[in-house]
């Protein structure tokens, strides 16, 4: 990206006040307030930039996911979480005009360095979507599917246990196991929502990334998902989109707002949302907008 378009603010061209042109070019001017870094990461983002053809969608964004923690991103519409989401996995390599620069590393590894197998990727940092979308096929092959592809089973007999488990952590397995070979999407929203968690689980993730997980589904089917979402940080790490304020609260240790393709504030959730730091945060959770 050359660095005229990236001087959005207004800011005197550095060669007229002698800086290294290099120094600045590529970083807006802004920090974020809190506490974007932790001890523990199991993910690292750092100096994210996101582009959609010209337009820059995410504005160096700099942030740890804790092991085994929630995250929870919030923000107004538009301001970037799931294309910072889709960077977390590379699922922004198959939109064509979207190109990402910066570094984001799992377990200390670069996702973006070149060797990177992204359907390997994408195993180890699966994403459940807003919609619900199960294969139009089985129940059981919905979830077996993964593990197939991926040789996890060495027999009918382990995928059925695979199956079997990934459908009881999704709390699921009660309500399919005697209609396994029905297609996934006949079940109700909540269900298939549940379905697509499995699915997601059976490849053995490290981290789960969910896009507005409970936007299409009613109540009760959220409370579930939000439940579900609590007993699986045990064993994963999960960052969740969300645009209900008080499903981040529910289900989150550490919230993240996002403003306009900036991340503006991280702290403990509680924290963000009793004594946001930032303006900006107030403002949104106090409902000024959003
Ligand atoms: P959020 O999830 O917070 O609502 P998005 O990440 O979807 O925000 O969008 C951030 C910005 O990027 C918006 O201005 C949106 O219009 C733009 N954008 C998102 N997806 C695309 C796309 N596929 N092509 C072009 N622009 C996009
Ligand atoms: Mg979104």
């Amino acid at each position: 990206m050359n660095a005229p378009q990236l001087m959005a603010h207004g800011a005197v061209p550095n060669e007229a006040v002698g800086l290294d042109i290099h120094a600045h070019s590529d970083v807006s001017d802004y920090e974020t307030t809190g506490k974007p870094f932790v001890d523990n990461a199991k993910m690292s983002a750092r100096n994210v930039n996101v582009f959609y053809g010209e337009k820059r969608a995410i504005m160096d964004v700099s942030l740890d996911i804790g092991e085994n923690e929630v995250i929870a991103m919030i923000g107004p519409s538009g301001c970037g979480k799931s294309t910072f989401l889709r960077s977390l996995n590379r699922m922004n390599d198959i939109i064509p005009i979207c190109k990402v620069k910066g570094d984001v590393f799992l377990d200390g590894e670069n996702i973006y360095a070149g060797n990177q197998d992204t359907v390997l990727l994408r195993a180890r940092v699966g994403m459940v979507f807003q919609k619900p979308n199960p294969f139009p096929k089985s129940i059981y092959e919905n979830v077996a599917y993964g593990p197939r592809i991926h040789g996890l089973a060495h027999s009918k007999a382990e995928l059925d246990e695979i199956v079997e488990k990934s459908l009881r952590r999704a709390s699921l397995w009660d309500e399919v196991k005697d209609v396994l070979d029905q297609p996934g999407t006949g079940l109700s929203g909540g269900q298939q929502q549940r379905l697509c968690i499995a699915r997601a689980i059976a490849v053995s993730p490290e981290v789960i990334l969910m896009d507005e997980p409970c936007s299409a589904l009613d109540p009760i089917a959220t409370a579930r998902i939000e439940e579900l979402i609590d007993e699986l940080k045990e064993r994963f790490t999960i960052a969740i989109v969300t645009h209900s304020m008080q499903q981040a609260a529910r289900v989150s240790q550490r919230t993240a707002y996002f403003h306009l393709g900036k991340l503006i504030e991280v702290g403990d959730t509680k924290q963000v949302f009793t004594m946001p730091a930032h303006e900006l945060t107030e403002n949104y959770i106090t409902g000024r907008f959003g």
